[in-house]
């Protein structure tokens, strides 16, 4: 890792931070990005999946596919970059993670103030009434139907088309209009308007920091860009702010 020592001084003293994570920092936790050549993602495209009219069509093979993303997710273990960004969180007074994954593994790695742009694989709701259901509602491959009153029953998720839940993106806005640094992790920041956070940071003042192993478009405003896996680079930088802030 490579941060000057004037900018990780600066990060050490800051009151405001923030987050936004993308599928890359589940990558090392086995969760696919949508990128990778992971065999399913390459078999199907999740542009005509992940929409409502997709869902009306063909209920069962969408409700298949997110299934299977829920049981990897289930499966899968936080790793060092969801918990550097636990600990981010007693590092800085004010520090909130805002996420486009859906994967939930930033909750269970131990992240409080949490901002799901794109909703929660495991929570579901039915289309017709509403009444919510938690993820173990679903049996293997087959579409759910509400109990209640047999409405379908889908994940509250923001599929290609939807708004983004109107709190968590005021919540999102706010923190970024305050932030004094952005972390972006894994992210490809192509999805608008999450790609629009870190300019906002940038036009209030603040530094952003992306982590990630390639080149985005991002990296052109970025004040650094620490290329490596996000695990290995946000604990480096969690490591290096304890050490500035006397903690370690
Ligand atoms: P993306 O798949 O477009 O991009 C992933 C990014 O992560 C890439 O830039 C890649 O270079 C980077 N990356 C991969 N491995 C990494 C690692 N170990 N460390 C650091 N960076 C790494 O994902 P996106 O930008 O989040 O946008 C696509 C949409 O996909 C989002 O809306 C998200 O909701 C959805 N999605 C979510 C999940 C999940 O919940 N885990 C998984 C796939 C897709
Ligand atoms: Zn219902």
């Amino acid at each position: 890792m490579n941060l000057r020592i004037d900018l990780l001084r600066e990060l050490a003293s800051a009151k405001h931070a923030m987050a936004l994570t993308g599928a890359g920092i589940s990558a090392e936790s086995g969760v696919p990005t949508f990128r990778g050549a992971d065999g399913l993602w390459s078999r199907l495209n999740p542009q005509e999946l992940a929409s409502f009219d997709a869902f009306l069509r063909n209920p069962d093979l969408v409700t298949e596919w997110y299934n299977h993303r829920r049981e990897i997710a289930n499966h899968a273990v936080p790793n060092g970059g969801h918990l550097a960004l636990v600990q981010m969180e007693t590092l800085f007074p004010d520090f909130t993670l805002v996420t486009q994954n859906i994967d939930n593994l930033h909750r269970r790695a131990g992240s409080k103030n949490v901002v799901e742009l794109h909703g929660n694989i495991e929570r579901n709701y039915c289309i017709e009434c509403g009444k919510r259901y938690d993820g173990d509602a679903f049996e293997e491959n087959e579409s759910f139907k509400c109990p209640a009153c047999g409405g379908l029953v889908r994940p509250d998720i923001v599929w290609f088309g939807e708004m983004l839940p109107a709190d968590e993106w005021k919540r999102a806005e706010f923190a970024a209009r305050k932030a004094e640094v952005i972390f972006v992790v894994g992210t490809s920041a192509v999805v608008y308007p999450a790609a629009e956070l870190p300019v906002t940071v940038k036009q209030n003042g603040g530094k952003i920091i992306e982590v990630n192993i390639e080149a985005t478009p991002l990296s052109s405003i970025a004040d650094a860009t620490l290329q490596g896996p996000a695990s290995e680079i946000l604990s480096d930088i969690v490591k290096q702010l304890m050490e500035l802030q006397g903690i370690a």
